[in-house]
């Protein structure tokens, strides 16, 4: 509530601005009072020296402040000036969702900041000029690619900000990037092809294998040796293991005492009893539609559909988790969490169901749950409408972790299915350029008559089974989910997510199958250890060892 006020209200968002600014004006602050300790007023070799890596557009506003504390306080000149933010800033995308890119309204900037401001108005000018040569007479370009969206409300785009001031962008996962070049920033990419470039993310094994996996980190050291901490390309090492039958049972055997842990997790947090002997299916993430949580409630309420017409041939027993913070003013985000917890309650308390169906929302989601979390878990859900999730990093833990993912056609998923096989995979849904294909003419409806299970699943949430005395709580959700607008697609992959989860039951039902499949998810997470990632970033955008040899 404090440092992410909800900024619905004007006032939550002139204090984010100011935070954002204090933030990057002390680090930039900082750095420079370093610098002119041992320089000097000499600015010939700070370029070389210093790098600051804008992590998201939260701190972009460091681009202007750095051009006013060089101009304004060091007494540089425009272009010297100029030429040092460019040569020192590098940015970082982490979303596709347009909605979510930062723009602050000109009034307010003004208002804050009017140094900042008449610096950004500059900025522009000599940007458009650019553009302007570029593509002459192409004003609705330079319209387009202005840092000021125009209106009655003028704002400023950071993002565009952001790329403008920096010698580097770039996105989080191979599509990510892909897309911010084809799509979102296409005009820019257009502009500087040779700024975009790939990092994708990754997660430390130090914290998500080692610290919070004990058990899996003995039994991984007594097969290969120690050095696969520190050194990601040794989780390679592991392959062969997945056919040593003996070490499949030891690997099942951690498994199952992880699964301990996170039934006493479950139950202390929100009272349902999981079994360990039944498959954890496991979705924790923030709540948002794009990550469609509602996808996983629906396959849920198909499952129960099926075991009360007694239709339970080929079904595998599981306990499904789902976890995770809605933010403060997103209400349908809050409508799921509350439809979970009412699907969860009508299941649980039904004992013809005990047998193959548990449901638990987890509230109070943190890294601390998680790490309880991904070492207990069988099926990692990643089922964002493919497109959307820039990257995702709770696939990596999972996955190092020995679960196995089913999921989209999305972010790093991608990766991971390219670096586990794609026979290790559950793989479903359409892909990112079908999705904007069939956006057009989508018609959620006829999918819904078209498919008996989907019929009876939304007749179910219709015809208020799961609110009985909570008359038309759940009717926003219902008329996302049959709208022609439905960003998100949720109907669209309903059969395809279905289909896969069948088959995720029949492997799981083949213990030795599933063992090896999830030996060979850990065996191949090594590339998304974060000391590969780092090290990217380290010889691609920030050039350390040329760095340090021009002045050490
Ligand atoms: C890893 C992690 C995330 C990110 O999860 P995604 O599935 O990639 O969205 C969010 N919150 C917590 C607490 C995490 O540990």
């Amino acid at each position: 509530m404090v440092l992410y006020p909800n900024d619905v209200s004007e006032q939550g968002k002139e204090l984010r601005l100011r935070q954002q600014y204090f933030l990057a004006s002390a680090s930039l602050q900082d750095v420079l009072r370093q610098w002119v300790r041992a320089n000097g007023n000499d600015f010939t070799h700070f370029a070389d020296k210093n790098g600051f890596q804008l992590n998201d557009t939260h701190p972009t506003v460091a681009i202007p402040e750095l051009m006013r504390l060089l101009m304004d306080e060091q007494g540089l000149c425009w272009d010297d000036a100029w030429d040092i933010t460019t040569k020192t800033m590098a940015y970082t995308n982490h979303t596709l969702l347009p909605e979510a890119l930062e723009a602050w309204s000109v009034a307010l900037f003004r208002e804050l900041l009017p140094r900042l401001m008449d610096i950004t108005y500059e900025i522009n000018a000599r940007f458009l000029t650019q553009v302007a040569q570029r593509w002459p007479g192409d004003c609705y370009r330079q319209q387009r690619m202005s840092i000021i969206e125009e209106g009655d409300h003028p704002r400023i785009r950071m993002a565009y900000m952001a790329i403008i001031g920096s010698y580097s962008v770039n996105g989080v996962a191979s599509l990510h990037t892909d897309l911010l070049a084809r799509g979102l920033f296409a005009d820019f990419y257009q502009l500087w092809p040779e700024k975009f470039n790939n990092k994708t993310n990754g997660v430390t094994p130090r914290r998500w294998l080692s610290h919070c996996n004990p058990g899996l980190k003995s039994l991984i050291t007594e097969a290969i040796g120690d050095q696969w901490i520190s050194d990601y390309r040794q989780f390679e090492q592991l392959k062969p293991f997945a056919d040593d039958v003996q070490f499949a049972k030891r690997f099942t055997a951690i498994k199952q005492q992880n699964k301990q842990a996170l039934t006493d997790l479950v139950f202390k947090n929100c009272g349902v009893r999981f079994d360990i002997d039944m498959m954890f299916d496991v979705q924790v993430k923030r709540i948002h539609e794009y990550k469609r949580q509602l996808l996983n409630v629906l396959h849920i309420i198909h499952l129960y559909d099926r075991v009360r017409r007694g239709d339970t041939e080929g079904m595998e027993p599981r306990c499904v988790l789902i976890g995770g913070k809605a933010a403060p003013g997103y209400v349908l985000a809050k409508t799921i969490i509350k439809l979970i917890n009412n699907v969860a309650q009508v299941i649980n308390r039904d004992h013809a169901l005990n047998d193959w169906l548990k449901v638990a929302f987890i509230s109070d989601y943190s890294v601390t749950a998680m790490e309880i979390i991904a070492p207990g878990t069988d099926l990692s859900e990643q089922i964002s409408t493919a497109g959307k999730e820039a990257s995702g990093t709770g696939n990596m833990k999972f996955m190092m972790n020995g679960a196995v993912t089913i999921g989209t056609l999305d972010g790093a998923n991608i990766e991971i299915r390219e670096a586990v096989g794609e026979e290790n995979f559950f793989l479903f849904g359409l892909t990112a350029d079908e999705v904007e294909a069939i956006r057009p003419e989508y018609d959620p409806n006829h999918s819904i008559d078209e498919d008996d299970d989907l019929t009876r699943v939304m007749s179910l949430l219709e015809s208020g089974h799961f609110n009985l005395f909570e008359d038309g709580i759940f009717d926003s959700i219902i008329a996302a989910i049959r709208s022609h607008s439905d960003l998100w697609m949720i109907a669209a992959d309903f059969r395809s997510y279905i289909d896969a989860q069948a088959r995720v039951a029949e492997i799981y039902r083949d213990k030795q199958a599933w063992a090896r499949m999830s030996i060979l998810n850990t065996a191949s997470s090594g590339y998304f250890s974060s000391d590969r990632t780092i090290n990217e970033y380290k010889e691609d955008i920030w050039h350390r060892e040329l760095k340090n040899e021009t002045n050490s």
